[in-house]
């Protein structure tokens, strides 16, 4: 390589953000390099987070399955179940490497330059590469530069990390062996999917949460049901309590926590302790000031609406700056980011951004709940639906939870929706694309859904905003 090569637009990240951003890019004929440190593409998600925890999510479901409900679904089992946590582990990683090396056929398809080093700023217009096999450190330049470092887990204040004992969700998706206790700090999305996969396959898990309730942002009752839903399934959760101390000893991790209210101490013992308290902008090594880049007081890269840092030519996208910590906003952003070099125009719509978590059931919403439209002042009605009174979710066994609408009381125009179910996931869409063309309640359950589907209910859920539903 030239001791300085020019790019269309360079992207520093390769994550959810940049890689779709560099491809976007190579497709609207740019001349596109991406710069990536971590000697895979994908970012977080792919490496360690979407991919690897919906794997053990996805395995340790049908171990429990197969161990809870062989019987009942009529299947008899000669023989030991028993979980092989190291093949567990290795589906796992085969899923990651998968996928990431998907990408890298991708970028090839599309003429993207994958740059395998760390990028850091020079000025506005350069960027030196620290190629990762070692080789001399060199310069790229661009025209456009897109920021997408992504997101680290936040640390806790006095509690350190190992990534042995006392872990992020990057050590939880690597242990050697499944923990026999194992004490969890944050019962938000990642915490709660962890507690789940853990808990499936053997070890007693708490949940340390200091709010008065689970699942940060979900719906309050939506977050309730949850809660006693994963109780049934022996997590144990000290809601309201906050956390003073941890340390390892040896081979345990000593948690002192305290009852927010009360002020009543109490000592937990613990073979793992998972600190899952949020993730932060990651914006180390990369020289900001050399570029005159600024952030704000959480270590946001500021931009406007446009992702343009005070440099029209420098873009911002994804974790590492403003919005919602997910993989699929990311992605919106990296092809309006692109959208916004070639034509001047973008789009993301920010108040349709869906949130799924992957236990069972799962939990997905998109759109407004209750107490963010009580705070708005704006009158709404709900609709319900539980999947106990649906014919799919009862031939599957499988009939916890409940379909919510959320719709304007006079327009019937749907503001939010609420799933708490089997396949919520994938429902959610259909919720997605309701608001996305302002759909009234009345427009879904005037749709025809198959039958029997577990959408059947999502049908009913919106009728019965302004009408009696058929089934229940
Ligand atoms: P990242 O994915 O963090 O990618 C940034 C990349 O930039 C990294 O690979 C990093 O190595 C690279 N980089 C940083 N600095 C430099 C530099 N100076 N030079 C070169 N490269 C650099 N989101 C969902 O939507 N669904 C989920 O189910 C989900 N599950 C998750 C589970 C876990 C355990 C975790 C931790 C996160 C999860 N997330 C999920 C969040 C999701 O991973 C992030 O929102 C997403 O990865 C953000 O994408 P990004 O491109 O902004 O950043």
């Amino acid at each position: 390589r030239n001791a300085s090569t020019k790019y269309d637009v360079l992207v520093v990240g390769g994550g959810p953000g940049g890689y779709v951003a560099a491809i976007k890019a190579a497709q609207l004929g740019y001349n596109t390099a991406c710069i990536e440190k971590r000697g895979a593409l994908g970012g977080t998600c792919l490496n360690v987070g979407c991919i690897p925890s919906k794997s053990l999510l996805n395995n340790s479901h049908l171990y429990h399955q197969i161990v809870h409900e062989a019987e009942t679904r009529g299947i008899a089992i000669d023989g030991k179940v028993s979980v092989d946590f190291d093949k567990l582990m290795a589906a796992k990683d085969k899923a990651v490497k998968t996928l990431t090396g998907g990408i890298e056929m991708l970028f090839k398809k599309n003429k993207v330059t994958y740059i395998k080093g760390a990028g850091s700023f020079v000025d506005e217009h350069k960027v030196a590469v620290t190629p990762i096999d070692g080789s001399e450190a060199h310069e790229v330049e661009a025209d456009h530069i897109i920021v997408a470092t992504g997101s680290e887990a936040t640390p806790f204040p006095g509690i350190e990390i190992d990534e042995e004992r006392i872990v992020t969700s990057t050590g939880i998706l690597s242990l050697k062996e499944i923990p026999k206790r194992l004490s969890i700090i944050g019962g938000g999305i990642i915490g709660l999917e962890m507690a789940s996969v853990y808990s499936r396959i053997g070890s007693e898990v708490t949940v340390i949460e200091f709010q008065n309730a689970i699942g940060a942002g979900m719906d309050a009752e939506v977050a309730k049901t949850t809660q006693k839903l994963l109780a049934k399934q022996g997590l144990k959760f000290k809601l309201g309590t906050k956390v003073t101390k941890g340390v390892r000893e040896g081979d345990v991790v000593k948690i002192e926590v305290e009852d927010v209210k009360s002020g009543k101490k109490e000592e937990l013992e613990s073979d793992v302790l998972l600190v899952a308290i949020g993730r932060r902008p990651y914006t180390e090594g990369l020289n900001l000031e050399k570029a005159g880049l600024e952030l704000d007081n959480k270590g946001r890269l500021v931009i406007d609406d446009q992702y343009r840092t005070k440099h029209e030519h420098i873009r911002v996208i994804g974790d590492v700056t403003f919005g919602p910590m997910l993989a699929h906003k990311a992605e919106e952003e990296g092809i309006a980011a692109a959208e916004y070099i070639k034509h001047g125009h973008g789009h993301v719509n920010y108040a349709n951004i869906p949130s799924v978590m992957y236990t069972h059931p799962e939990v997905a919403w998109v759109g407004l709940n209750e107490e963010q439209l009580k705070e708005k002042g704006i009158k709404y009605k709900v609709g319900k639906f539980p999947f106990i009174a649906n014919s799919r979710a009862k031939t599957n066994l499988d009939t916890d939870g409940f379909v919510k609408f959320i719709a304007d009381a006079e327009t019937q125009r749907v503001l939010g929706v609420h799933v708490i179910g089997p396949n919520a996931g994938e429902m959610i869409a259909e919720g997605g694309l309701a608001l996305e063309y302002g759909a009234s309640t009345e427009d879904i359950a005037r749709t025809c859904h198959a039958h029997p589907t577990l959408s059947e209910a999502f049908k009913e859920a919106a009728l019965s905003t302004f009408d009696k539903p058929i089934n229940f």
